[in-house]
């Protein structure tokens, strides 16, 4: 294959969409890509991978197996990838052969807090007081100027609050640091949030974009608990919310499906945390809830297929099943009204996500 493309990509015999990890996420766009035609092939490392049941083809290797990264890449028209912490040199290799939606640099920029961040800014976008940590005395001058009160997370990766620490005044830092491996991190002023929300752009390479309606989420321990949406902003604010989005897109050259979450302020403003170029789990209440999922635009902006903004009838609640939640159904299982999406994960760890529900509330 080589990464020259002319869109829009259409199925047919050779037009098969690669797709890089083999999560649950994985899984979701091949169903998507699966239900418009589309062949599938997943590369991922060998594991409990849930993807692996419905995708037409797998290569398993390592992110750093070249010679294997290769011959996946000539068997594919084009790629996306699920795993936000892909490292750079696949991407890039693979790059030199296919084109990979979003791009390396989209990628880049994710996986490291401080240059999401410095993106942010650049986009007009409020950010915590935040201060690079490269040594512990880094982190004790920054403590000091935060009135030792923030959060310590590394600076690349982090996920479902892994990697993270609350520094408080009795807070000994130096073991905090040691926690987190020694290793280069960000230290964030604690926001005191009214609640957190998270907006989704997309832009197809057609050059055609919109939006999702807004969600608005709540976190146990670091991770997504739960999502209700459609939320509603002010009007001005959320047209800021979407100019700022399409800036910072724009700044990325971005092609792709692109979440961000923030922070609302108790008088309304809004406040950059992290963007995740993927589909992001606050956003799977569009399975149910859309004509188009947020898989389904990921498929049609990968493919150049035209995209515009998604509306949905009614509100929706979408529930994630954390590790041993999976075992607690019942109730769900006796309520047809509750919509169950169960990943197919072998193993049951705490922590880990296993499956989600929606049920439409109003
Ligand atoms: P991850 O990459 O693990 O999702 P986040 O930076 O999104 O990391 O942090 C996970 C969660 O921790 C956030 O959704 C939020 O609930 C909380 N959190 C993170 N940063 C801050 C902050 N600066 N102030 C208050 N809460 C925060
Ligand atoms: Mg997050």
């Amino acid at each position: 294959m080589s990464n020259h493309i002319n869109y829009p990509i259409l199925p047919n015999d050779v037009n098969t969409i690669g797709i890089l990890g083999g999560g649950q996420l994985g899984k979701l766009i091949a169903l998507s890509a699966n239900k418009m035609g589309y062949k599938t092939h997943l590369y991922c490392p060998k594991g409990d991978n849930p993807a692996e049941t419905v995708v037409d083809e797998i290569t398993h290797g390592e992110w750093n197996d070249f010679d294997k990264l290769f011959h996946f890449s000539n068997k594919v028209v084009c790629a996306t990838s699920e795993f936000e912490n892909i490292p750079s040199k696949t991407l890039e290799l693979l790059s030199k052969n296919i084109k990979i939606t979003p791009s390396n640099i989209v990628f880049r920029c994710a996986q490291i807090r401080s240059k999401e961040k410095e993106m942010a800014l650049k986009s007009d976008f409020l950010t915590p007081q935040w201060f690079l940590i490269k040594n512990t005395y880094d982190l004790i001058k920054a403590s000091k100027a935060l009135n030792n009160s923030g959060i310590l997370k590394t600076n690349s990766l982090g996920y479902d609050g892994k990697g993270q620490v609350k520094i408080k005044n009795e807070t000994n830092l130096l073991q905090a640091w040691e926690d987190l491996g020694s290793v280069e991190c960000v230290l964030e002023e604690l926001i005191q949030f009214k609640r957190e929300v998270s907006i989704m752009f997309f832009k197809s390479h057609d050059e055609s974009y919109g939006f999702f309606p807004l969600s608005e989420n709540y976190h146990e321990n670091g991770i997504l608990k739960k999502s209700i949406a459609p939320v509603v902003l002010h009007e001005n604010i959320e047209q800021e919310l979407k100019l700022k989005t399409k800036k910072l897109a724009e700044n990325l050259n971005f092609y792709g499906i692109l979440a961000i979450e923030l922070f609302e302020l108790m008088d309304g403003s809004l406040i950059f945390n992290e963007i995740a170029p993927r589909p992001h789990n606050s956003f799977h209440w569009t399975i149910d809830a859309c004509n188009n999922s947020q898989f389904d635009i990921l498929i049609r902006a990968i493919c150049g297929l035209p995209v515009e903004n998604i509306n949905c009838k009614g509100k929706w609640e979408m529930t994630n099943l954390i590790g041993e939640d999976i075992k607690h159904l019942d109730k769900i299982y006796n309520d047809q009204n509750y919509l169950l999406n169960i990943y197919g994960k072998k193993s049951i760890k705490s922590g880990r996500k296993m499956g989600h529900y929606t049920k439409q509330i109003i």
